[in-house]
């Protein structure tokens, strides 16, 4: 397997289908490719004939770290959003921000984003150590790992965060005018894409447990 640039406009390549309507993300286009004996030019190969794979294995350790980093943005956000409306919205006479259930939510979006952020530093700086020594395979399975941990920490924390922003901010959180509501719908693709939930987890056990434990195909 081999991987290859191929520019939209070569014969054999097509749009199958436009996913216009996403409930997030709506400043990026996504659709289904598809090529049907599409020729490249060879100087479209990217990297070694036969590596494919490999630049496919090394785009997804970036991805991941990139989604974890954005995730981390996303709660950042949120916990910015929710002390600014805690402490400007009044409600009978009392600033929501000094309601104990309030509070809750925004303790609970400031622990998320601590425990979000280093997993996601950590599989950041352990990628800088693979990029210093490409071919160490431990330390390769080391950034498969942190990565794999700091994509769906990150990811999770990031959704349950916006969930929780969309309440302290109420019926106005409910509408995509506001910040918070719009953070709710991108996050929630954070746990399907660059590999879901449920692979990450597989992804993760079977680093921790070690060789033949590979449940995922
Ligand atoms: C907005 C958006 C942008 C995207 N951008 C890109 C892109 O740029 N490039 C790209 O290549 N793809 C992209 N994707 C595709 C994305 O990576 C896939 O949707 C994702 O990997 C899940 O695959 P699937 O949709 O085929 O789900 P399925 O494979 O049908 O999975 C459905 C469910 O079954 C579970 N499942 C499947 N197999 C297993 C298994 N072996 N063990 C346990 N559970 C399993 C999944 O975890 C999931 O919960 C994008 C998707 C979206 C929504």
């Amino acid at each position: 397997m081999s991987a290859f640039v191929v520019d939209s406009k070569a014969e054999g390549f097509s749009v199958a289908m436009h996913l216009d309507e996403k409930i997030g993300l709506f400043t990026s286009d996504t659709a289904m490719l598809e090529l049907n004996r599409c020729k490249v030019p060879r100087e479209n190969l990217v990297g070694q004939v036969g590596k494919g794979l490999y630049v496919a294995y090394s785009a997804l350790l970036n991805g991941r770290i990139g989604i974890g980093s954005g995730c981390v943005g996303i709660i950042e956000d949120c916990l910015n959003s929710v002390v600014e409306r805690a402490k400007t919205r009044t409600q009978h006479g009392k600033l929501i921000g000094k309601h104990q259930l309030v509070q809750r939510h925004i303790a609970n979006i400031a622990m998320n984003f601590e425990a979000a952020r280093w997993p996601t530093y950590r599989a950041a700086a352990e990628k800088k150590r693979l990029d210093a020594t490409p071919d160490d395979l431990a330390v390769r399975n080391k950034v498969d790992l942190q990565s794999a941990i700091a994509k769906r920490v990150a990811s999770r924390l990031a959704y349950e965060s916006a969930d929780l922003a969309v309440q302290v901010f109420g019926g106005f959180g409910y509408s995509l005018l506001s910040p918070v509501a719009r953070h709710l719908c991108d996050s929630r693709v954070a746990r399907i894409y660059e590999g879901t939930d449920e692979i990450m987890e597989l992804k993760i056990a079977s680093l921790v447990l070690g060789n033949g434990f590979e449940a995922y195909s």
